[in-house]
């Protein structure tokens, strides 16, 4: 796929939504969205049910019409005033969670579909069998594949036309967890090797954060922020953010010259936070306490005590509570996995650079998704 180059020598985005809005009646399904996918760039999609992200990609895909806003894909504007490409010539491949398939045709004429009137078809079929890792599979039909074949069947058909965006949506929500983990690491070596620039929304948040070259975070039909997982991870934009992403406990802060001080400890502020001056929400992520068990038993005077356990397979996390009833989940490192619920702990504040919300940026509009956050609150997900 070559790039479209600009006169200022930076090749144009994949894709550019600008001021994006959609209204269903009483609904505001996006509300200003400004989104940009660059050339050969995944861009993942995470967000609540209901938060909008289908319907990003049904606009740009070019299935509906928003309300106001604009769609560029490389560089060519597909929606906005003036009118509107159709579907079919916006240069667009889909993959959908139910693989879509068409029954009655084997793979390679699912694979060939876009590109029937091409001469060199039966040659790029091929290519894509072999890169999807299918190149014996040509002849047989849908119904005899497994669910990940078939979806590896469906990012063939995507990917034929050689379009300048790929749109995934929720891609592997129909398949179990292993096969799930092992469809993912393939989707993004077939992307790279096929040069695609591509969307992919989910509500998954291991998918977004391992699969996305930038994720960005939305909610309410907003995209509250846009970045590198690793940032959206180590300094959210937003409370919501930093509670959505990965378990995230806010702790009230005493801020000056770029440090926090917390009732566990300093930490220092990174980013735009560095200049609070004042009261203000720090995130502390479970990694960032150390735990140890109290010293003196359940008698120790101000221990916290566990509260519950979790358990993910990877990683246990406790939730510890403090006397005055304020709580943490912290990751519990080899010397105290085997705590249990009602034994007591003490609490040591790694060194932590992290971020921290002003009044101002913690007060969160009315959400139905997500918990609310409270002053020094924690928000399990
Ligand atoms: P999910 O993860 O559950 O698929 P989503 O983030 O993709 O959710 P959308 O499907 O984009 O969310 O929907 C956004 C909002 O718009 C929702 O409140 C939904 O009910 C509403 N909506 C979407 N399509 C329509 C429609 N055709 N008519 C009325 N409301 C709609």
């Amino acid at each position: 796929m070559s790039a479209v180059r600009v006169p200022t020598g930076q090749p144009v985005p994949a894709l550019r939504i600008a001021g994006l809005e959609r209204v269903y009646g009483s609904i505001v399904a996006l509300s200003g969205v400004d989104l940009e996918v660059r050339q050969a760039e995944m861009l993942t999609v995470l967000g609540p049910s209901g938060c909008g992200k289908t319907t990003v990609l049904r606009l740009v895909a070019g299935l509906e019409q928003p309300d106001a806003g604009t769609i560029e894909i490389a560089g060519r504007r597909v929606t906005g005033p003036g009118g509107s490409v159709p579907p079919e010539r916006r240069r667009v491949g889909m993959v959908f969670q139910d693989y879509a398939l068409f029954p009655h045709l084997s793979v390679a004429d699912n694979v060939a579909y876009g590109i029937r009137r091409d001469p060199d078809r039966a040659v790029r079929v091929a290519e894509l069998l072999e890169l999807v890792n299918l190149p014996d599979a040509g002849d047989r039909m849908p119904h005899e594949l497994s669910g990940g074949m078939q979806q590896r069947v469906a990012m063939a058909r995507a990917l034929a036309p050689r379009p300048d965006i790929v749109l995934l949506d929720e891609p592997f929500s129909n398949l179990d967890a292993a096969l799930r983990t092992q469809l993912r690491g393939d989707l993004r070596e077939i992307l790279r090797a096929a040069g695609a620039s591509a969307i992919l929304v989910t509500h998954d948040q291991d998918e977004a954060l391992t699969l996305g070259d930038r994720m960005a975070v939305m909610v309410r039909g907003r995209i509250e922020q846009c970045d590198p997982p690793e940032i959206v991870y180590g300094e959210p934009a937003t409370p919501f953010v930093a509670t959505f992403v990965g378990t995230g406990n806010l702790v009230h802060a005493d801020c000056r010259l770029g440090v926090g001080m917390t009732r566990l400890g300093p930490v220092r502020l990174v980013g735009a936070s560095a200049r609070i001056a004042g009261g203000a929400l720090a995130v502390i992520r479970p990694e960032h306490v150390e735990l140890e068990e109290a010293a003196d038993g359940p008698a120790e005077a101000g221990a916290w005590r566990v509260v519950r356990r979790r358990f993910t397979g990877s990683e246990i996390l406790l939730e510890v509570e403090a006397p005055d009833g304020l709580r943490l989940w912290c990751e519990a490192g080899p010397a105290v996995r085997r705590l249990r619920i009602g034994d007591a702990v003490r609490l040591r504040l790694r060194d932590v650079e992290t971020v921290a919300f002003a009044p101002s940026r913690t007060h969160q509009p009315a959400a139905a998704e997500p918990a609310p956050v409270a002053a020094e609150a924690v928000v399990e997900r």
